[in-house]
Parts: C-alpha cells; sequence; structure tokens
C-alpha cells in the first residue's frame, strides 16, 4: 500500500485515515439515516432497491452485506429470506442497525463488528457479498476486494454501490455546487457536523472513475464484471462473480 491515502482532499498516512474515518462514522451515526434523506431528497432508497433488484437474494442464500452500517442493504435483503450477516466497523453504527433491526422484527441478522480490509469469515463462506457506500471509506480497498474474493463460494456474485462521476452535460456543476455548499449547511444543521459532511462529498472526489474502479474489482479476481450507472453515473452499480 502506498505512504499516504485520500481522506477527503487531504493525503494522510493510512492508519490516520481509518482513525479519521472512524470519527466521521461514530459522529453521524445517531443522524445518519435522516441526514441520507435530508442529501438525496429520499433517492438513496431508490438506488439501494434497484440495487437489491440486481442482487437478487433468495431464500436460504448466504450474503455478506460489508460496511452494512445502521441496516438499509441488509433489511432489504432479508426480506427475501436470506441469511444477511451485516457486517461493519463502527459499533455506533452498528448499534443503530440493531436498534432498528427489533423494531422492525429482523431478528434473524447477524451483526459483525469487521474490518472489510481483514475479515475473520473463512474462505468460501458466502453466495453474494454486497458493500453500498461503504468501499471509498475503506482505507486498503484492494485489500477489501482481496477479501470479497476470499470469503464468496465459487459461484459468489459480488455487488457494490457507490457515488461515481455523473456524465450528464451541466448536471456536474449544479450537482458540485449543491454537495460543496449545501451538504457541509445541513450536516451542520440536522446532525450539528459540518466537517463530517464535507469528507462525505470529497470522498466522492477522490474515489475511481468506473473504469478505473471496475480494473481494481478484475484485479482482486472476479470475472465477468459489469457496471450499471444509475443517473448517468452519480451512483454506479458495480458486480462482478467470482468463478
Ligand atoms: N451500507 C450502509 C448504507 O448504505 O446506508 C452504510 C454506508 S455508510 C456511508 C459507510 C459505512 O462504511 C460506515 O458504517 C462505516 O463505518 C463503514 N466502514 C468504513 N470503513 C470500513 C472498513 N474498513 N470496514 C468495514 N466498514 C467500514
Amino acid at each position: 500500500m502506498t505512504d499516504t491515502v485520500s481522506f477527503g482532499y487531504e493525503d494522510v498516512a493510512p492508519d490516520e485515515k481509518t482513525r479519521r474515518v472512524g470519527g466521521v462514522f461514530s459522529s453521524v451515526a445517531s443522524r445518519y439515516d435522516l441526514m441520507n434523506d435530508a442529501m438525496s431528497g429520499g433517492m438513496h432508497r431508490l438506488w439501494k432497491d434497484r440495487f437489491v433488484r440486481r442482487v437478487k437474494p433468495r431464500d436460504g442464500e448466504a450474503i455478506l452485506d460489508m460496511a452494512g452500517g445502521t441496516g438499509d442493504i441488509a433489511f432489504r435483503l432479508a426480506e427475501s429470506g436470506a441469511a444477511v450477516t451485516v457486517a461493519d466497523i463502527n459499533p455506533e453504527m452498528l448499534a443503530v442497525g440493531m436498534e432498528r433491526s427489533r423494531k422492525r422484527g429482523f431478528e434473524a441478522l447477524i451483526w459483525s463488528d469487521q474490518n472489510a480490509e481483514t475479515l475473520s469469515f473463512a474462505d468460501r463462506s458466502f453466495d453474494a457479498y454486497t458493500i453500498a457506500f461503504g468501499i471509498r471509506n475503506v482505507t486498503d480497498i484492494p485489500a477489501a476486494l482481496g477479501e470479497a474474493h476470499r470469503v464468496l463460494k465459487r459461484g459468489g456474485r459480488f455487488f457494490c454501490l457507490e457515488f461515481s462521476t455523473t456524465q450528464w452535460p451541466g448536471f456536474a456543476e449544479v450537482y458540485d455546487a449543491y454537495s460543496h455548499r449545501l451538504v457541509p449547511q445541513l450536516g451542520r444543521l440536522l446532525a450539528g457536523d459540518a466537517d463530517s459532511y464535507r469528507y462525505l462529498i470529497e470522498s466522492i472526489r477522490r474515489f475511481p472513475d468506473m473504469p478505473a474502479f471496475e480494473a481494481m474489482i478484475r484485479d482482486a479476481g472476479f470475472l465477468r464484471t459489469a457496471v450499471e450507472p444509475i443517473a448517468g453515473g452519480l451512483v454506479a452499480i458495480h458486480s462482478g462473480w467470482k468463478i
């Protein structure tokens, strides 16, 4: 791994990124779901629905929802009857998720404190691996992709939902102005924390574009990789198979 990694627009030592990302999610955990609705105008719900339709979870499958946070993807996956493990590095995000899960009656979910870079699960444990809005926060992305490949069974599917780069003419400028100016203000007003939301926006800009990220997925050993841009690439679903 290189000497520095991006933390938003800053370049920092890998340990520092992991620590500061931890601070961001500990700070926003209790307001995370409210802020997602406020920042995306509810759109994140539609993107997550579309993502889970692509995964096509089935009754009895074992699925790992990595960086699962407060459980949005896991709840959708579990409706199929799949056995879902929600894993995240941040105990505060997991605690909010467990409470939401209890209220919604999703008692069969397994919640697990894990770093995506060094999973404690055995090789070939899962039929599918999902990660939504998580990978750009991971310090060593190639290590996390390698672990995703390791814990999937042969024939297992990898799916990633992440912000990307919109190619719609004119929209990029509007979105840039909105995200850099308004999102930190919303963060300050609704979550009492502008800096964390500034990081979340800056980290989107530093994330590799669709072809570069697809190449990283292939480098981790996945085959038949594909990318489905949403809203011209504002958000993208990347997928691949362990064959
Ligand atoms: N997947 C959820 C969703 O779509 O609402 C939560 C996404 S939230 C933006 C990003 C999550 O990634 C946080 O819960 C954070 O703790 C987690 N995360 C960051 N780095 C991680 C790592 N190295 N391993 C596991 N989880 C990580």
